[in-house]
Parts: C-alpha cells; sequence; structure tokens
C-alpha cells in the first residue's frame, strides 16, 4: 500500500519555534493512549450499546415524522440534540479504536468545495455589482459587471486563487462540479467548459469530483447519468460525490452511491446546524437497519458548512469562530477527520477571512489536510 508518506512539514516547522500556543484543552485519558496503529475495530461493540447505536445507525431517520422544505432531515427535528460532541467516536476511541494519520499528523481535515456557479446570475451581478461600487471597489465591480467575457477577471473562476490559498498551508482539497444539463434545476454552466480547469485541478493534485444534483440523491439514473458526464470529460474514474443541497436519504442513498460505483460520500451532515449528524467525526461504512448490513461505501461526514454558520445558524464571524474552533478541539482530541465544505463563491470578504483562520488553526495544529479522495485512500488501505 503506498501513502503520501511525505508531507510537508513547513507548517510544523513555523509553528514549533512559535512557542506551542495551546488553543484546546487536552483530554489526558485520551491522549494517554497508546501509540495508534492502523485497524478499525470496535464497531461491532456500539450494537451493544443501544442509544448509540440507533444514533450511529441514524434509525430516526428511517421514518421521519416530516421533512423540510428540501426534503432533508433537519437538525431540529432530531431527538439526539448533543450535536456538537461526537458522541460514538468517543465510545469507539474509547474502546480500542486506534487511529494514525501518515506522517504522524494528530488528525485531518478534509477540505471541500462545492462548485454549484461558476457566473452571476443576473440578479446577483446586479447585487454585487452594486454592493461593490458602494464600499468603493471600483474594479471588482467592474469585474463582476464582464465577468462573462474573461475567466480571468470573473470572481468565481477562482479555482487557481483557491489551490493557491492552500498551498500555502500544504493543503489539498476537493472540488465537487454539479453535472447538469441546461434543462436541470440550477443549471449555471456547461461541464464541457471546464474541461481545462477540471484536469488542472487533477493534475496539481487535487480532487475533482461529483456533486450531484437536485434529484439525484435519490435516483439511480440520474446518480449514474451525471457520473458518466462528468467522467467522460475528465477521463478517470470519480471517487467521491456531494449531493447539492445536501440531500440525502439515510440508508438509501448510501446505497445507490454505491451501486453508481462511487467510493465515498461526503454528504452526510445538517445544513441547519454543523456537527456530527451520527455522533461520527471519523469516516465509517453506513449499516443498513433495513438489511442488517453494512455498506460497502466510506461515509466522511460533513461537519462544517459556510453557509450553516452565517445562513441557518445566524451567526456573526466572531461566534461562528467560537464554534468552529471548539469542532476542530474535539475533532484533534478524538484523532477524528473535521470535514468543511466552503463553496467557491465564498471565497471573499469576511468568508475568505475565515477560510483562511479555519487552514491556519489547523497547520499550526499539525492536521493532514487534504481531500477527500485522499482520506478514502488511506483509510481503506488500513483496514
Ligand atoms: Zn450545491
Amino acid at each position: 500500500m503506498i501513502f503520501e508518506l511525505i508531507f510537508a512539514i513547513k507548517c510544523l516547522q513555523t509553528f514549533a519555534v512559535s512557542g506551542g500556543e495551546s488553543l484546546c484543552d487536552v483530554d489526558a485519558s485520551i491522549q494517554s493512549q497508546p501509540a495508534h496503529k492502523t485497524r478499525y475495530v470496535m464497531i461491532d461493540a456500539l450494537r451493544e450499546n443501544e442509544s448509540l447505536w440507533n444514533l450511529f445507525t441514524r434509525k430516526e431517520e428511517y421514518n421521519p415524522p416530516a421533512l423540510d422544505i428540501h426534503r432533508r432531515f433537519p437538525y431540529y427535528l432530531s431527538k439526539h440534540r448533543d450535536v456538537l460532541e461526537p458522541s460514538v467516536s468517543e465510545f469507539l476511541i474509547r474502546n480500542g479504536l486506534e487511529v494514525e494519520y501518515p506522517g504522524g499528523k494528530r488528525f485531518a481535515v478534509c477540505l471541500t468545495h462545492d462548485v454549484d456557479v461558476v457566473y452571476f446570475s443576473r440578479f446577483q451581478l446586479s447585487y454585487e455589482a452594486a454592493r461593490s461600487l458602494r464600499r468603493g471597489q471600483l474594479r471588482k465591480s467592474l469585474a463582476v459587471a464582464l465577468h462573462r467575457f474573461s475567466k480571468k477577471i470573473n470572481p468565481l473562476w477562482n479555482f487557481e486563487q483557491i489551490m493557491n490559498l492552500e498551498r500555502k498551508y500544504d493543503a489539498k482539497s476537493s472540488f465537487y462540479f454539479l453535472a447538469l444539463e441546461r434543462d436541470d434545476q440550477d443549471f449555471n454552466f456547461k461541464l464541457e467548459n471546464m474541461k481545462d480547469q477540471m484536469r488542472d485541478i487533477i493534475d496539481s493534485g487535487w480532487e475533482v469530483g461529483l456533486h450531484g444534483g437536485h434529484q439525484a440523491y435519490n435516483n439511480l439514473d440520474v446518480i449514474k447519468r451525471e457520473k458518466e458526464r462528468l467522467e467522460r470529460i475528465v477521463g478517470r474514474e470519480v471517487a467521491g460525490y456531494r449531493n447539492h443541497y445536501l440531500r440525502f436519504e439515510v440508508p438509501a442513498t448510501w446505497e445507490l452511491l454505491k451501486e453508481a460505483g462511487f467510493k465515498y460520500d461526503a454528504t452526510f451532515g445538517y445544513a441547519d446546524c454543523v456537527g456530527f449528524r451520527n455522533g461520527m467525526c471519523h469516516p465509517f461504512k453506513p449499516f443498513n437497519l433495513n438489511t442488517n448490513e453494512y455498506i460497502d461505501i466510506l461515509e466522511i461526514p460533513l461537519a462544517i458548512m459556510d453557509c450553516t454558520l452565517d445562513g441557518y445558524m445566524r451567526l456573526d464571524w466572531e461566534d461562528a469562530w467560537e464554534i468552529a474552533r471548539r469542532l476542530i478541539c474535539t475533532v484533534e482530541r478524538y484523532k477524528g477527520v473535521l470535514t468543511i465544505l466552503w463553496h467557491n463563491t465564498s471565497m471573499s470578504g469576511k468568508e475568505l477571512e475565515f477560510y483562511e483562520k479555519i487552514l491556519e488553526c489547523c497547520c499550526r495544529k499539525g492536521a493532514w489536510m487534504t481531500s477527500g479522495e485522499k482520506i478514502w485512500e488511506w483509510w481503506v488501505n488500513r483496514e
């Protein structure tokens, strides 16, 4: 098995001399666990703990009393309120789950970007151009107004900029592209026009995955069609998936994604609240309560989405940072994987500053910041 065993240690070197500022309280009982090996154990021990097993399998989502307007199971309907604590992961770690990251990294951060939009709609265009003008940003306002004429001035054609930012922190990430056709809901760009850009992303060592459209999450034909469309254009198999609007049905979506040939999914998180939807801050094989079997796909659960913080949760950026910092520290404590979704449309102003703050903090803590595909490769090779 071959991993990326050589990881740039620039971050560690940079911060080793900074005095090792402690950003989190450390749980001594967890820190004193023996050196971490590379096998995933103990998940079956969960079955003996009914409440944790029900949380892990998301039993309450099998017959939900209601769904939100996008037909999602929202946090506000969940009986499990303690979403910021990964109680299932904690149980597993305390009962023998051993995790070791490449290069001796302490925990992992799975960085992801959903690409819904690369052109402003007419409404957004007027709004953005006017907002930049109001702020005296004449150049930006012009760039917004003329963005369709050149990729170089299009603020949403920012893939190189995102990769350069992540490069600064020795990070890589996944870009999940919508693969829609003109008549599909939320169609914004022709995938064919993204071909060179997607090749650049892949050639640079980042990942291109599928961002399934509105209708994909419960329709195998649609998932397969979109996957084939994307694979035809990038010329390679696509491993990773996230559904648009985080639409997801437990356990059906996992079964369909496995059937379509995906290696992993990164959809499974709440849109209306950050945290750990099934108490896990580690990747896991989902369990289907209907068939009484595990599903052969890896879930890398989503913990933080940009618009959850300032949109759904209505946090100001200061409070948002407090909660993000808490989640980072929690995942560090349990040696887990923190999955972050930051849209390419959130890469300016306060949102960009916030994203960079996450990168800086996780880099300082010695996290392995990488794409979903790299997390999947590492996880399956250690089983
Ligand atoms: Zn989307």
